[in-house]
């Protein structure tokens, strides 16, 4: 191999200021994308494990940027968390989220939940349940239908303030489950603590489960705790038949993963109503 010269530095530089330069654009251009209409949220289906019918859908973000082209929640999330506009997005997509499954509500449709993704920084201070209220008030969505996923990192914040966050969000009615959980380090002792309805299985336990006996054996932790504490599962990133039958076994309640569908636009999500019959 060839010595690294003085060029490679240069190169090192210019892929730093390249990663750099990306990200301030997409910080100064998130607050445009939000004000014009540049994001949009696809709706991913949860079924049940044992009929196939839709339980409830996962409302994800995408953003379809004039030059950029799609850029990935996975890029613009970190950074918007990081400049604090998350809260203005976050709280943007709880009431479309809200508005679409109030529109199917309408439609005739009642038995489903709606997901949305809460950021840490949602949580601090003392607003969500507020926000959630004026969300549920301004839609006429029915509470329980509206479910808020929240990640092991809100406890951050101090434990009581993060209870008390949870316990007034519950008491509005709606759902809350434990995103990706596994991945973080969220106190056992507390988890038992937190009004949780489900925790949702991570897709890196899911990608090999029928071959590392590691990932099987975590899972079927997770899913003997869950249900000790009355909750109920849900497993992400479900790919491969194969990996449905093993879940199923373990006895997650719900699935959600391209086996299924992708994470779809509104007008192509209502066709998940009809369930998953050859599931
Ligand atoms: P997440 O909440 O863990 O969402 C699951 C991710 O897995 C989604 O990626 C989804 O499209 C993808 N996925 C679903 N099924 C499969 C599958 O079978 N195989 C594979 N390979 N992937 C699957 P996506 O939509 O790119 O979102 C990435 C992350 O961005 C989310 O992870 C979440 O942390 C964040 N995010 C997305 N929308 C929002 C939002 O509205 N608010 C906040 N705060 N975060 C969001
Ligand atoms: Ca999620
Ligand atoms: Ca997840
Ligand atoms: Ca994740």
């Amino acid at each position: 191999a060839k010595p690294a010269g003085p060029g490679s530095y240069l190169l090192f530089d210019n892929a730093m200021t390249q990663q750099v330069m990306r990200r301030l654009n997409i910080h100064n251009e998130l607050h445009r994308a939000l004000d014009n209409g540049e994001l949009q949220l696809f709706y991913q289906p949860q079924v049940c494990a044992r009929t196939g019918a839709l339980k409830g859908f996962e409302a994800l973000l995408r953003w379809q940027h004039p030059r950029l082209g799609w850029v990935s929640p996975a890029e613009f999330i970190p950074i918007a968390e990081d400049s604090g506009i998350i809260v203005r997005i976050g709280e943007w997509v709880m009431r479309t989220a809200a508005t679409q499954a109030a529109a199917w509500v309408a439609m005739g449709h009642s038995d489903f939940r709606m997901a949305v993704n809460l950021s840490v920084r949602q949580f601090a201070g003392s607003k969500l349940p507020s926000v959630v209220e004026r969300v549920l008030q301004e839609t006429g969505l029915a509470p329980h239908i509206l479910e808020l996923e929240v990640t092991e990192s809100m406890a951050l914040q101090s434990v009581a303030s993060t209870l008390s966050t949870l316990h007034a969000c519950k008491a509005l009615g709606v759902k809350l489950s434990m995103d990706d959980f596994g991945t973080g380090y969220s106190s056992l002792a507390y988890l038992k603590r937190y009004p949780l309805n489900a925790l949702k299985i991570d897709q890196s336990f899911v990608r090999n489960i029928t071959q590392d006996t590691g990932d099987a054996a975590i899972t079927r932790a997770i899913v003997a705790m869950a249900h000790s504490f009355g909750m109920s599962v849900i497993a992400e990133g479900v790919e491969t038949k194969a990996q449905l039958a093993f879940l199923r076994e373990l006895g997650c309640e719900e699935f959600q993963g391209y086996l299924f569908s992708r994470p779809v636009p509104a007008p192509e999500a209502i066709k998940c109503f009809a369930g998953y019959t050859d599931a």
